[in-house]
């Protein structure tokens, strides 16, 4: 399996607009940070995970040359503003493209974005397929998922494992009952946004306690925003912790 780590900023992205701190004004390419997206492939299936404003952007640069399903972790903007960028997608595979997700989310980006799930003249049916994701672990192709439910403060965020690799989408707490799930994974992905305490947010300390408890060979954060600057967080963690980049790519 591969992860391509294609957007790893938090929902205003790094450099933030008009900010002059130095991570902002960094000239290091790791500090330049395109909104949350993941692919995830195993042999000839690739997998993407959200939707960010750069889709488009992270899937040219990323070299994938088709996309088999997606997985929505939350409706959020930053998650989902790049939808619309799925339709060529869809058009290229000749069929709906499959889109996991909760409940709430399928819902919610429905209403957002009605014309993705109607029938369309391109394909003479809807560009997304909506799957509802729920507790049980399923098998897409050859790929397997256990979903992992937590909460980003009160919005209920799906993420997942498959074999050995985990991660964590926006995350303010998770109950012990879905740790469980992660437990003996390879690698581990966890969305650390902030340094301070944040009612929708795990700050940085609470997140790498939360790593060592699951205790993966190795962990990546992501969706860092901007009081984050690559050399320093990568020193200041412990060794088997490092920040992801755009374009990290990662064999599990
Ligand atoms: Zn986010
Ligand atoms: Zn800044
Ligand atoms: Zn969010």
């Amino acid at each position: 399996m591969k992860v391509i780590f294609s957007g790893t900023g938090s929902s205003t992205g790094t450099p933030q607009l008009f900010c002059q701190c130095d991570v902002c004004i960094s000239k290091d390419i790791k500090n330049k940070r395109s909104r949350f997206s993941f692919i995830l492939i195993k042999k000839n299936t690739n997998i993407l995970v959200d939707a960010p404003f750069e889709l488009r952007e992270q899937l040219l640069k990323s070299e994938v040359d088709h996309i088999d399903a997606i997985w929505l972790t939350h409706p959020h903007s930053d998650h989902v503003a790049g939808i619309d960028d799925t339709r060529i997608i869809s058009f290229k595979n000749r069929e709906p493209l499959p889109f996991f997700a909760g409940k709430a989310t399928i819902e919610n980006t429905k209403i957002r974005y009605p014309y993705m799930f109607e029938k369309n003249e391109y394909l003479n049916r809807p560009f997304l397929d909506p799957v509802e994701v729920g507790v049980e672990p399923f098998l897409f192709r050859d790929i397997s998922f256990v979903p992992i439910r937590h909460m980003h403060g009160s919005t209920e965020v799906h993420s997942f494992r498959s074999e050995d690799f985990a991660f964590l989408a926006d995350i303010s707490a998770v109950s012990d009952s879905e740790i469980e799930k992660i437990k003996g994974v390879k690698v581990l992905s966890v969305c650390t946004t902030t340094k301070i305490p944040h009612y929708k947010h795990m700050e940085l300390e609470k997140v790498v306690k939360l790593i060592e408890k699951v205790s993966p060979e190795k962990a990546f954060l992501t969706h860092m925003n901007h009081t984050f600057d690559y050399e320093e967080t990568r020193q200041l963690l412990p060794s088997f912790i490092e920040p992801a980049y755009d374009g990290l790519e990662v064999v599990v």
